[in-house]
């Protein structure tokens, strides 16, 4: 088996919430609390969750966009979470991003050769004349003709700038890229262009990816393996197959319920969940999925079950499971 690229253990954010004129803090936001995850080299690890299920708040933290509240990042062997913004700085080379409105994350006062460039000056990767032809080819290769380079932002549509985003990842030759709900903003047409194109890039560059999403579906077409995240936990792991074909932990069960399927003659019977998503402000005691939980019992309201391995490869943390422990 690949080796891990990326191990995250044990990983927690918190936010403050400040209030009254002194700003003190009176209580704590757990957007992600006590994740642990490996992602090997060259394969995409899908994380999928309902809004505000802390997702996107786990990428960050591994980039250390947000620094973490507590807990390890070990990208390429080395601990990142102790190095100093210089050395982070050249270590996030190898680990790039690629967010969800491509319109928001490119600047839209810059030419899209600069935005493609910028990285690449800042960590001295060629010299002017060739860093430009390197955004030519960058740009060829994820289907926008050269000539556009000296074109704004908003002169291009959506899975265009999209593609001008994954063309700005791909300039620092990451390792791994985090794609943050990359496809979600775009038409279901330019959706499946775009997830194909991240698919032929990761042969091309072996690349490895942590993709997010909430759209089962799209996890489904592009995962390996898939890691299912509820109110700042994961709560299920395993490899596509064995998720898709055989969920264990009642959410999951209940979110692969709920994708459609093509055959109209096959009648799906549909999980639908009680209540909303709890705040991660104030998270239910013991399982966090309780509240919601159609299985669940005396224990789950008291006890945090913990995510155990009950077969090979595939994890889960949830008390039916416990006596497999
Ligand atoms: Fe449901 Fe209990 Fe399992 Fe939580 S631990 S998912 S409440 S059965």
């Amino acid at each position: 088996m690949a080796k891990p690229l990326l191990q995250v253990r044990h990983l927690v954010k918190y936010f403050p919430i400040k209030k009254g004129v002194f700003r003190r803090t009176v209580g704590w936001v757990k957007a992600v609390d006590d994740v642990s995850f490996d992602v090997y080299e060259g394969e995409t690890l899908g994380l999928v969750g309902e809004s505000g299920c802390g997702k996107t708040t786990t990428a960050l933290t591994i980039l250390r966009l947000e620094e973490p509240t507590k807990g390890q990042v070990i990208f390429d062997g080395k601990d990142i979470t102790k190095l100093k913004r210089r050395d982070m700085r050249k270590m996030r080379k190898g680990m790039q991003i690629i967010f969800q409105d491509p319109y928001s994350s490119l600047d839209p006062r810059m030419k899209v050769k600069d935005i493609i460039a910028e990285g690449m000056l800042s960590h001295n990767m060629l010299n002017g004349h060739e860093r430009y032809k390197r955004v030519g080819e960058l740009l060829e290769r994820v289907g926008i003709p050269p000539k556009y380079m000296d074109r704004f932002p908003h002169e291009f549509s959506g899975g265009q700038r999209q593609r001008v985003g994954i063309a700005r990842a791909l300039a620092l030759e990451p390792k791994i890229i985090m794609c943050d709900e990359a496809v979600s903003a775009l038409d279901v047409s330019i959706r499946s262009q775009i997830i194909n194109l991240l698919k032929d890039l990761q042969n091309e560059f072996k690349l490895t990816y942590l993709f997010i999403a909430h759209d089962l579906s799209v996890i489904k077409y592009i995962s390996d393996r898939v890691a299912v995240m509820y109110l700042g936990k994961i709560v299920e792991i395993a490899d596509k197959k064995s998720l898709f074909d055989e969920p264990l932990h009642p959410y999951t069960q209940a979110l692969i319920s709920a994708v459609p399927v093509p055959n109209p003659d096959y009648k799906k019977k549909r999980i639908v969940l009680q209540g909303d998503v709890p705040s991660p402000a104030d998270p239910p005691k013991g399982c966090r999925f309780h509240p919601r939980c159609f299985k669940a019992m005396d224990i789950c309201s008291n006890v945090e079950p913990k995510l155990v391995e009950v077969k090979p490869g595939h994890f889960v943390a949830c008390h039916l499971y416990d006596s497999k422990e």
